[in-house]
């Protein structure tokens, strides 16, 4: 169901046009609700500023300030910003791949073989690789078990081991909720219980509408294909492919984003070098959020 207008329809030139005021704000989170303050900070870009995200952007704000802030109509599209969870919203001090060790020693009885590889890459992606390893496939029914186990321990570890918010993003996200032109969704490799779990320890669940998870596949490429999918179900006639903007910190985000389109937003919070994350030319990069929500700030007035 859609959000309803929070302000009276008014007449449009164009059913083309991106983004303008006053759209209405998404009222069904994907989990829970919420709220915080506002603020600011410097930013670099990377790369170009040119492209159609940011003359969608601009020319939004243009009409904006020309219609006096206030005729936005329900056809209106919004700008949807996918967010990656791990080492661009949070740290969980490896909750998830400790909770995946553990339930592989359960399964196996012994450690695994090959090193766990987790940035950037997908549940499913990650419990294929480790059984194959192992010499076995990875039936649906063994990965839905394995989940099963993998979601309470990541439970347990969070309690035992709280997650950090990484720097700006409870300054960035309230204030995006907020924004009239803005739609928030994840983009993330966690599974969407995991994904839960880790934004609920955090108090960040409620900032999401939708999504794409690791539940179902392997390749980042296609959680990004999902999420695109899932925000277009969402926001129906409002979702504009030319509008969207992944941000994340590993190459994979870079890489995914691009994959749909999107423009892309690196943050270096998450432990890859700024050389690495460069060399995928993402649109963007920025230390960490606090200097990420300038460069949003900027473009979306
Ligand atoms: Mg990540």
């Amino acid at each position: 169901m859609l959000p309803t207008p929070i302000r009276p329809p008014a007449q449009t030139s164009t059913n083309r046009r991106v983004v303008v005021a006053f759209a209405p704000r998404i009222r069904q989170p994907l989990f829970l609700p919420a709220c915080i303050s506002r603020d600011a900070g410097s930013f670099e870009r990377a790369e170009q500023r040119s492209g159609t995200l940011l003359s969608c952007l601009m020319g939004s704000l243009g009409r904006r300030k020309k219609e006096n802030m206030g005729s936005a109509t329900n056809s209106e599209t919004l700008t949807t910003l996918l967010f990656d969870i791990d080492g661009t919203l949070l740290i969980s001090q490896r909750a998830g791949g400790r909770a995946i060790d553990t339930v592989f020693e359960q399964v196996f009885g012994r450690r695994r073989s090959i090193e766990l590889r987790l940035h950037g890459r997908t549940d499913r992606g990650i419990l294929t690789e480790l059984f194959n390893a192992e010499g076995r496939e990875l039936t649906d029914a063994e990965f839905a078990a394995f989940i099963d186990s993998y979601l309470r321990e990541l439970d347990q570890n969070l309690h035992q081991q709280p997650a950090t918010v990484l720097p700006g993003v409870t300054q960035l996200l309230p204030w995006l909720a907020e924004h009239p032109q803005v739609a928030l969704g994840l983009l993330t490799g966690n599974v969407r219980q995991g994904a839960q779990t880790k934004l609920r320890h955090t108090g960040l669940e409620h900032f999401f509408a939708f999504g794409g998870f690791g539940d179902a596949h392997a390749h980042r490429d296609d959680v990004a294909r999902e999420a695109a999918h899932a925000a277009q179900s969402h926001l129906q006639h409002r979702f504009c492919p030319q509008s969207v903007v992944v941000i994340g910190d590993t190459v994979h985000d870079i890489t995914c984003g691009k994959a749909i389109g999107a423009k892309t937003l690196a943050v270096l919070t998450g432990g890859a070098q700024r050389e690495e994350l460069a060399a995928a030319q993402p649109d963007w990069i920025c230390t960490d959020l606090r200097q990420g929500f300038s460069i949003l700030q900027h473009l979306l007035g």
